[in-house]
């Protein structure tokens, strides 16, 4: 049987060379960029293994798998992202245990985050998930909102009670102009990210790149990248 913790700790030194490299070529400093590792479908005794070998940054997609791992986690000075498709029934769940949400991707999401972090006494950091692949101000068809939707968005979050805007989240898009055009869609993130900043100039966060485009994510600017597979391994196929 494999060692899990020397499997983890190997796969983190090779992201690791592979962030600090993307940031020598891109000129930048280490610092700069923060990763986060993407830990859904892998066990709470995973996430205790990273926290050992020092990774402070967890991300979850889906609530049901999150609530429970982060409650079995919850000794550690772990801070949790939720990444995916986030519905209102859940808000309350999540506000328990994420220090972030990184898929604020429409008005109503807004208030009930507001609502329960406000309950909770917390302090919840949102970042607006930007769908490349939707309309200008449509929906993508793995959340987020179209460009033109940023905006109203960023304002309203700014405005509510318990919730900081922290900046803007995307996917790399499978459909549409940005299909395969990794580099393009962070650069267009990234200018997206720059017009935020003059009417929110605190929003400065940049989440872009995942295990196979981290590099073209740091190219562009990203500030932090969400790793899963290239740390834990191949996911089973989604259910
Ligand atoms: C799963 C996931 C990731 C990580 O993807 P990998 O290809 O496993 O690195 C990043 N971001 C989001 C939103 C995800 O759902």
């Amino acid at each position: 049987m494999t060692d899990r913790r020397t499997e983890l700790a190997a796969n983190l030194d090779r992201v690791e060379e592979r962030i600090a490299a993307a940031c020598r070529a891109a000129g930048r400093p280490r610092e700069d960029v923060t990763l986060i590792v993407v830990t859904k479908t892998y066990p709470a005794s995973d996430v205790r293994l990273l926290h050992e070998l020092g990774v402070r940054q967890v991300a979850e997609n889906r609530d049901q798998d999150a609530a429970p791992k982060a409650a079995e986690c919850a000794d550690l000075d772990l801070t949790w992202h939720f990444v995916g498709q986030l519905q209102t029934n859940k808000v309350r769940s999540v506000t328990g245990y994420a220090g972030l949400v990184q898929s604020v991707d429409r008005v109503k999401l807004v208030g009930a985050l507001s609502t329960a972090a406000e309950r909770a006494g917390r302090d919840l950091g949102c970042l607006i998930q930007v769908a490349l692949d939707a309309d200008a101000a449509g929906r993508g068809e793995r959340g987020g909102v179209g460009p033109d939707g940023i905006g109203d968005l960023a304002d309203a979050v700014a405005a509510a009670p318990g919730l900081r805007l922290d900046g803007l989240m995307t996917v790399a898009p499978l459909s549409g102009p940005y299909a395969g055009r990794q580099r393009a869609a962070f650069d267009r993130l990234m200018d997206l990210s720059t017009r935020l900043r003059q009417a929110h100039p605190a929003a400065t966060m940049v989440s872009a790149g995942m295990s196979a485009d981290l590099e073209d994510a740091v190219a562009a600017g990203a500030t932090h990248v969400r790793i899963g597979t290239a740390v834990l391994g191949d996911r089973p196929p989604l259910r």
